[in-house]
């Protein structure tokens, strides 16, 4: 729950700590990362309820994409741990993806810090999610505030995509029902050069996503070379999962 008093503090349930406490605005992704101007959001309320008056509009963000999401403490944490080296990432990744233009397959190699950086991905899903599922993983979230610790709960997957869409899907935790897949638990951020997508038991929404998860078994801090390929997926509806 959010509230706004007249001295336009925020206070609410922190996305990740789950502390009520003052929030603080959690770019989603970082500023750094190309999220540094005023940006049109379609957040799930403007389209899906057709009883709203926001319905088919479009909400104005002057801050760029994001929320108050996240406590001062979290959002400081995160921000000093692992939000830099999340932005080197998607610097490369917007530098392999300029020189490949128009290719389906974007294969480049990244030198990054991966545990840093699937951490900043899963803090960004944290924001993303307010059905509170994701929250109540004492496990992931322990993962995300302990810095050091390795290993991602094993239910969960992080898949990667390349898109330079101008449409975002900023979805937390979702039940879908796929006609071929089945029930599916699916989280899904997408914003220049990238696309995530997160799975809870349960298979991405394409083929060719690709699976980063064995980031999480790198020791924090610790610098890599790593060859990526990721499919070249157009985003132009709001609905999770699907492409073209
Ligand atoms: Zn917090």
């Amino acid at each position: 729950m959010l509230i706004l008093n007249r001295m336009k503090i925020i206070e609410g349930n922190c996305s990740l700590c789950g502390e009520f406490k003052k929030l603080s605005f959690e770019h989603v992704p970082p500023a750094a990362a190309f999220n540094n101007s005023p940006i049109f959001i379609q957040g799930y309320e403007h389209l899906t309820d057709e009883n709203s008056y926001l319905y088919g509009k479009k909400k104005k963000s002057n801050k760029g994409f994001g929320g108050y999401t996240l406590c001062e403490s979290c959002n400081n944490n995160t921000g000093d741990w692992y939000a830099r080296d999340f932005v080197e990432f998607a610097i490369q990744g917007m530098e392999i993806i300029k020189k490949k233009e128009l290719q389906y397959d974007i294969k480049g190699t990244y030198t990054i810090k991966p545990l840093n950086v699937i951490k900043q991905i899963l803090t960004m899903f944290m924001s993303a999610d307010k059905s509170g599922h994701l929250q109540s993983q004492k496990d992931l979230v322990e993962f995300i505030l302990n810095k050091e610790s390795i290993g991602m709960p094993e239910r969960y997957k992080v898949y990667l995509y390349s898109t330079l869409s101008p449409f975002k899907r900023m979805m937390g935790y979702s039940i879908v029902y796929d006609p071929k897949l089945g029930i599916q638990k699916w989280s899904e951020i997408n914003f220049q050069p990238f696309g995530y997508f997160l799975t809870e038991e349960s298979k991405p929404a394409h083929e060719h996503m690709c699976d980063i998860s064995t980031f999480d078994s790198i020791n924090y801090d610790k610098k890599l070379s790593v060859e990526i390929s990721t499919a070249y997926l157009s985003v132009n509806s709001p609905e999770i999962g699907f492409y073209g």
